[in-house]
């Protein structure tokens, strides 16, 4: 499931302090879900004993981003069964080999972004994803045709 900026302002002091560098809690959530601040910011958090069980959980939900490509991206190869829908219905696949993707054998394209590696999927090129860059989209169409929920997104 995708960590919200919401539930992580529960968990911060929410007191507007401003000493991360952001004029509020929320905005500071809001960072910390999109990777362009880290939690450790927030040093009340980490100064102050009466925080401790918040700065836990927090450190606990926050996790799975250390893992996640910078797309916000993550495989769990785990339930990947190899399907190969989601190398198919990929927008910039499409866009570069119609023909491969339309007749449902994927790209025939040097560097696309996913490929079946004996039998799961391995992503090669993240920086060709549409949800990565400044100017990203917050596409899903891998994610929505993936019939295994192998594919999910820290946002969005
Ligand atoms: S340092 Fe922590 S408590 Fe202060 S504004 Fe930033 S997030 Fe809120
Ligand atoms: S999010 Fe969109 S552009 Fe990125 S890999 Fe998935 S389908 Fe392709
Ligand atoms: S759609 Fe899902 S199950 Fe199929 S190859 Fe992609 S990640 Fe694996």
């Amino acid at each position: 499931m995708p960590i919200t900026p919401m539930e992580i302002y529960k968990l911060l002091p929410k007191t507007n302090c401003k000493k991360c560098g952001e004029q509020t809690c929320m905005a500071f959530a809001f960072k910390v879900v999109n990777r362009d601040k880290q939690i450790e910011e927030c040093t009340p958090l980490f100064e102050e004993e009466k925080y401790t069980k918040q700065k836990e959980q927090l450190l606990e939900m926050l996790e799975p981003l250390k893992e996640a490509s910078e797309t916000g991206l993550i495989v769990d190869e785990s339930k990947c069964t190899g399907c190969a829908n989601c190398i198919v219905v990929c927008p910039v696949h499409a866009a570069e080999d119609a023909y491969g993707s339309g007749s449902g054998f994927g790209p025939k394209i040097d560097d696309p972004i996913y490929r079946l590696e004996n039998g799961v999927l391995k992503i090669i090129n993240v920086q060709r994803c549409r949800r990565y860059g400044k100017n990203r989209i917050l596409c899903v169409a891998c994610r929505e045709n993936c019939p295994s929920d192998a594919i999910s997104f820290l946002e969005g």
